[in-house]
Parts: C-alpha cells; sequence; structure tokens
C-alpha cells in the first residue's frame, strides 16, 4: 500500500468511527456548529517542525475551533505580503484575530541549513541552474538569514509589528517551545508594545 492509499484508508476508517470529541452536529447529520472564527481569537504562526504536530497547540491550551494556525518552515517572513502576512491579515480584518503569538522553537531545522548547501541538493536532483539563478538571491536572504531560534523570534516579530497592514493595538508575542518537554519561553511580550 502506498502512502495515499494508507491515508485514505486512515479516513474511511476516521469517517466511519468519527471520534465523540468532533461530533458537533445539530439538525443535519453533517453540518458542525464548529465555527470558523477562533474562539480565542488569536493567530499562532509557528514552524512546520514535526514535532510541533499535536504538541504545540495542547501546550498552549488550544483546542480545535480556537486559534488560527499558520505553519511555515522556520516560521520566517520574507516580505511585508507574503503569504503568511497574507493570512494574518486576513485573520485580522475577517476573522476576528485580536492577538498574534510567533512561536519559534528550540532546535530548529532551519538554523543548520545553508543556501549552499540546498544548492547543490537541488543541482544534484536535477534543478536547472538557471532556475537557481532566478532565486539565489532570495534563498540566501531566507535561509542563510536564519542564524538562531530567538533571534528569528525576535526579527518576524518587528515583521509583523511594523507591517504597515497590521493595526498597532493588535500585540505580536514572541515565544519559543521546546520540542521535547512542551515548554514555552516568553521572547517578546506583545502587550508592551501596542499603541
Ligand atoms: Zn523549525
Amino acid at each position: 500500500m502506498n502512502t495515499l492509499e494508507k491515508m485514505l484508508q486512515a479516513n474511511d476508517n476516521f469517517v466511519n468511527n468519527l471520534p465523540a470529541e468532533y461530533l458537533h452536529c445539530t439538525d443535519c447529520e453533517h453540518s458542525a456548529t464548529i465555527s470558523k472564527y477562533p474562539d480565542k481569537q488569536v493567530a499562532i504562526y509557528s514552524c512546520m517542525d514535526t514535532r510541533l504536530v499535536d504538541f504545540l497547540e495542547p501546550a498552549l491550551g488550544i483546542a480545535r475551533g480556537e486559534a488560527k494556525i499558520i505553519k511555515a518552515a522556520g516560521n520566517t517572513i520574507t516580505s511585508a505580503f507574503d503569504n503568511i502576512m497574507r493570512s494574518l491579515i486576513i485573520a485580522v480584518y475577517e476573522l476576528g484575530v485580536q492577538e498574534i503569538f510567533i512561536v519559534g522553537h528550540e532546535d530548529c531545522g532551519l538554523a543548520n541549513s545553508t543556501s549552499e548547501g540546498l544548492i547543490q541538493k537541488m543541482l544534484a536532483r536535477g534543478v536547472h541552474p538557471s532556475a537557481i539563478h532566478l532565486v539565489k538571491d532570495k534563498l540566501e536572504h531566507w535561509v542563510d538569514g536564519f542564524n538562531h531560534p530567538v533571534q528569528n523570534i525576535e526579527e518576524t516579530v518587528a515583521t509583523v509589528r511594523l507591517n504597515p497592514f497590521i493595526p498597532g493595538d493588535v500585540p505580536i508575542h514572541g515565544l519559543l517551545f521546546c520540542p521535547q518537554s512542551g515548554a514555552i519561553k516568553v521572547i517578546v511580550n506583545g502587550y508592551k508594545h501596542i499603541s
């Protein structure tokens, strides 16, 4: 069985034995009452690290329906209107989000990556040098700019804080998560920087 087939089998089993915690149906068989608006009015932007799956949210007391969760490698922001910023903007203006949490983590894989190493792997997998040439500057800025998770959290918080589309009264917090113990350390207390 390939990966897709395994997932589909798992899905079949899941849907046919839907755990009670997911059942919020009222009058219609499939109409869940759970809202797309986050109950806790928060957005959390964290890393795609596998160790955070099913671990970061409970560690923050966040359950299904309570937060907007955004994830990308190294929880970086590359420009004032990149996909992450767009998600945060939608979260604030359309989905009732009132606070933003940037959550980096210890032992982040991006800290150990280099643009040169990535480029060598791309070339070895057949990526055309001209394609690499097109993104080389952005790749260097992104990958080589990530040196330490704490520094990255501070920079990402500052980038969101200074973004002209994010209202000044929205606290932008910066947290460091331990993927082993689940402990959180406050790097930036966003309440100290609201207007
Ligand atoms: Zn990471």
